[in-house]
């Protein structure tokens, strides 16, 4: 099974993504992750990508599709993968359908922007033990407090109201038109993010079966 998960930042994404994972045996593929490791191991590619991503040049598309096309023929991507934040425009979809030739299915987790800033602002983390906390959702029992550690919680740079409002602006720019691609192809599945965690899961599971 060959899945895309579209969703803006905090639509809930990572969740059902491993809920998938668990039910269907499927491997987790995030480009983001995987870049931002390269860059930590300071491999070849890593410095590549460093370079570019310090001059505020964003990855090139065939970077990405040469770095996705190796990582799906691991062995744990036998029984099919799931792929987060990446293709991200229409352009990187039509490569992906090169590559693999079709998806089975695009999930989309749609949630109103006001909804997902509200989210994003309600982050918090500990910079010492790594704990993620939200106060909406999953608060800690002190606030402002780790429940781990103790520590003082604070907030990433880009999950402020002003970055999170750029950080959405880019998502509909870029992926709504990867929506309407994925709707013409008959292969879209579009969610209700605002019907509960348990909700989305299911709706997922109906649509894609046992
Ligand atoms: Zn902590």
């Amino acid at each position: 099974m060959k899945l895309v998960l579209i969703g803006a930042p905090a639509a809930g994404k990572g969740t059902q993504a491993r809920k998938l994972i668990a039910k269907y045996g499927l491997a987790y593929i995030s480009t983001g992750d995987m870049l931002r490791e390269e860059v930590a191991k300071g491999s070849e590619l890593g410095l590549k990508v460093k370079d570019i991503m310090s001059s505020g040049s964003l990855v090139s598309d065939d970077l990405i599709i040469a770095i996705v096309k190796e990582r799906i023929k691991a062995d744990d991507c036998k029984r099919g993968f799931i792929l987060d934040g990446f293709p991200r425009t229409v352009v990187q979809a039509e490569k992906l359908d090169e590559l693999i030739g079709s998806i089975d299915k695009a999930i989309y987790i749609n949630c109103p922007d006001e909804v997902l800033l509200e989210r994003i602002t309600a982050r918090e983390t500990c910079p010492k033990c790594g704990a993620s906390y939200n106060r909406i959702s999953v608060p800690s029992k002190v606030p402002g407090i780790c429940d781990v550690c103790g520590e003082h919680l604070t907030q990433r740079k880009d999950d402020t109201v002003e970055a999170g409002k750029a950080r959405l602006a880019t998502f509909h720019e870029q992926s709504e038109p990867l929506v309407a691609y994925y709707k013409k192809q008959g292969n879209l599945f579009e969610v209700d993010g605002m019907s509960g965690v348990e909700n989305v899961t299911n709706a997922i599971f109906a649509e894609l079966g046992d």
